[in-house]
């Protein structure tokens, strides 16, 4: 592609244009001057080039199901709209043949995977995870099971007594097949002491997601973003991603699949006084995420926090998925804590948004291998483009 091709209105991004164009790795001070940057439609041009680079106008979606256990959680983190102490009004634990049944209609009705995710609940014994696993592989044995985030593994290894890759070891073999990406927030101390205290630090999570690619088990990772941090330690949260990316990709047998930028929801919080990130934070920091994160496959707008309208502009912004058909989400409501926990979004909804955007609606799996319906045998072929 031609550089007069990819208009730019600040100047300031003409190196990063270059970089962008052969294919070089951004630094540091590329993503501060991309932050720095008013020209939001010169950055989404630039992620574009990377996002088209590496997969055309495929455009990523999924059949999936959301399942959250428990809302019982030990820690009180200030940006959390979900947690509930023991007996508090609302607070809630499954049996584990609810979560088993919950995700047994979701294969009837069509998805290919199930994401759960909880609080850290103190009493919960750690046979309870396994034994959620295990009903799960064996009701519906080709459902993927993508569970527990990088600080809900340390709680259990906590519980169990047992380190993090024997706690990771007993789990894939009870059914486990992937990592999602929540619990990173921003990885950086200052921000971890002034929000989430108490949650694992970054070294942790990475400690958590590093062992499971070298046990096979891929994983995603997310950023929540908008507010306290600055955007020098957003540069940093990708930097240290595009890090472990490089690691696993030259080391282990697993990596991450995916990341998800969150926007933060001040409704609900401790830090309800806060304004949260906008419309143009959400699209630059989607953008940024695609250019700085070149090694990793795929950018998620995820729908429920970033609203169904910017995802679907989003996809034009560097982002090639919009997440899935959800059902049930009880993290955060985007209208407080009067919203509804019930926020599904139909196929053929998913398949609108993204046909309208210009894009090639296409169903994947949990691994992104490509989901053909109408193909009467093999159903599925993989898609993982060719990485940094
Ligand atoms: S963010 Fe997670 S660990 Fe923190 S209070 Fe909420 S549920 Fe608990």
């Amino acid at each position: 592609m031609q550089l007069e091709m990819i208009k730019l209105t600040d100047p300031a991004l003409a190196a990063v244009r270059e970089k962008v164009l052969g294919a070089e790795p951004l630094a540091y001070d590329d993503g501060v001057a991309l932050y720095r940057s008013r020209d939001l439609h010169g950055i989404g041009r630039l992620a574009n080039v990377v996002r088209e680079r590496l997969h055309g106008d495929k455009t990523f979606y999924n059949r999936n199901r959301h399942i959250n256990y428990t809302n019982v959680c030990a820690l009180s983190c200030k940006f959390c709209s979900f947690y509930r102490k023991r007996g508090e009004e609302g607070a809630y634990e499954m049996p584990v043949e609810q979560v088993v049944a919950t995700a047994v209609k979701a294969r009837d009705a069509g998805a290919t995977e199930v994401h759960i995710v909880g609080g850290l609940h103190p009493w919960l014994k750690f046979d309870y995870y396994l034994d959620m696993l295990r009903g799960i592989r064996a009701a519906a044995p080709d459902l993927h099971i993508k569970a527990f985030t990088a600080i809900e593994i340390v709680h259990f290894s906590r519980v169990a007594r047992m380190s993090v890759t024997e706690v990771l070891t007993a789990l894939r073999d009870a059914g486990l097949g992937s990592l999602p990406g929540g619990g990173a927030e921003i990885f950086d101390d200052r921000v971890h002491d002034e929000v989430f205290k108490g949650k694992v630090r970054a070294d942790r999570w990475f400690d958590v997601h590093r062992t499971a690619h070298s046990l096979g088990i891929y994983s995603n990772a997310t950023m929540l973003y908008g507010h306290v941090e600055t955007l020098k330690e957003r540069v940093n949260h990708f930097l240290a991603l595009r890090r472990l990316q490089a690691e696993s990709l030259a080391t282990w047998p697993a990596s991450f699949n995916c990341v998800i930028p969150l926007s933060f929801i001040p409704e609900g919080s401790e830090l309800g006084n806060l304004p949260g990130p906008t419309g143009l934070t959400d699209l630059k920091t989607l953008a940024i995420a695609r250019l700085m994160l070149d090694n990793i496959a795929h950018i998620k707008a995820f729908w429920i926090m970033q609203g169904v309208g910017l995802s679907q502009l989003a996809l034009n912004w560097g982002c090639d998925d919009l997440d899935g058909t959800v059902v049930w989400y009880d993290i955060t409501k985007r209208e407080g804590g009067g919203g509804t926990t019930h926020q599904e979004m139909h196929e053929g909804e998913l398949r609108r948004l993204i046909r309208e955007a210009g894009r090639t609606p296409v169903e994947r799996d949990t691994l992104y291998h490509e989901i053909r319906r109408d193909m009467p045998a093999s159903s599925t072929t993989t898609v993982q483009p060719a990485l940094a």
